[in-house]
């Protein structure tokens, strides 16, 4: 659900890795994939639930996901609900497969198909330029701490193979339209600062995506620009989509472990980046809790 690079990116990946061994392969993603992901050709690999519905399958691969409520609708294609391999990076992973494959010291997922991939199969620059997309995009575009010598090692691997970092930023970091910027800075009318600028929150309404033409996946990007001020440790962003549901983004800068926050609503994610969703009828029922709960983090830090 709400798909990044990284679960786009290794998806399709390990998709084509599997057709080039001869398997008859499809990489389901739940949730729309973000028009501007469709710019790195290999995503058109990637199938919805719909397309899938009614096929049998003898192996289920799990990627990315913390739990097995991530993978959303995409369950129903596998009634026996249990994956038959997980392989992830996320602190939070609960293990939910009969093999898991849990790194956490991996910065994306997409470096360890990678690991998988080159040992199997030979590369073309499609193939070679999801791998890059998934792991650009869970490093911030090789700029979080998780960034070390393994990483761009195998950025310059896949750059061997033709992968071009140029397609992938202007995709993924230059997408706003009129419109997302009209929400964007609705957005920021909404931020509060605390704790002398060390907290950032703002939110994102069902009535702000509407006025602006938006839907729900145009606000990818929004938290860090919140992270981005200067001063602030941890930035939260609530986006009310649908109607009933808020969605939590908790973003860190340096110290603070937001995964600990995003566990305790229910929801799960990395120290630097996690998130979760409340069943709530005003938004304001999610703020409260959930800011709480970071200011809470930030005084125990120091
Ligand atoms: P985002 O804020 O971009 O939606 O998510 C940031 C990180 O938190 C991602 O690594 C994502 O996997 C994780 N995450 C976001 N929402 C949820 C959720 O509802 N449950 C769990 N377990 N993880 C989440
Ligand atoms: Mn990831």
């Amino acid at each position: 659900m709400r798909p990044d690079g990284d679960a786009i990116g290794s998806v399709a990946a390990l998709t084509l890795i599997l057709r080039k061994l001869g398997a008859q392969a499809e990489g389901c993603i739940p949730d729309p994939v973000p028009w501007f992901y469709r710019e790195v050709s290999g995503t058109r690999v990637l199938r919805t639930v719909e397309e899938l519905r009614g096929k049998e399958f003898d192996t289920v691969v799990v990627l990315d996901s913390s739990d097995l409520d991530r993978i959303g609708d995409a369950v129903e294609l596998f009634p026996a609900r249990t994956p038959d391999v997980v392989i992830d990076h996320h602190v939070t992973n609960s293990g939910f497969g009969l093999l898991n494959l849990c790194a956490p010291d991996y910065a994306a997922v997409a470096l360890i198909v990678h690991e998988i991939g080159k040992r199997l199969v030979e590369y073309d620059r499609e193939l070679a330029e999801l791998l890059l997309l998934g792991i650009a995009t869970d490093t911030g575009f090789f700029k979080y701490e998780s960034v070390d010598a393994q990483v761009f090692e195998a950025a310059a691997e896949l750059a061997r193979y033709g992968a071009r970092i140029q397609p992938i930023a202007s995709a993924v970091l230059e997408h706003r339209t009129p419109n997302t910027i009209r929400l964007l800075t609705e957005m920021f009318h909404t931020l509060h600062l605390e704790l002398g600028g060390k907290l950032a929150y703002a939110y994102v309404s069902a009535g702000m995506l509407r006025r602006t033409g938006c839907r729900e996946e145009d606000t990818e990007g929004f938290v860090g620009e919140l992270r981005a001020i200067h001063g602030v440790e941890v930035a939260i962003l609530f986006s009310e989509w649908p109607e009933g549901e808020v969605h939590v983004s908790l973003r860190s800068k340096s110290y603070a472990d937001v995964s600990r926050v995003a566990l305790r609503f229910g929801g799960g994610g990395h120290p630097r980046a996690a998130g979760c969703t409340l069943k709530v009828t005003r938004l304001e029922e999610a703020i409260y809790p959930v800011v709480a709960a970071a200011r809470g983090l930030l005084e125990e830090a120091g």
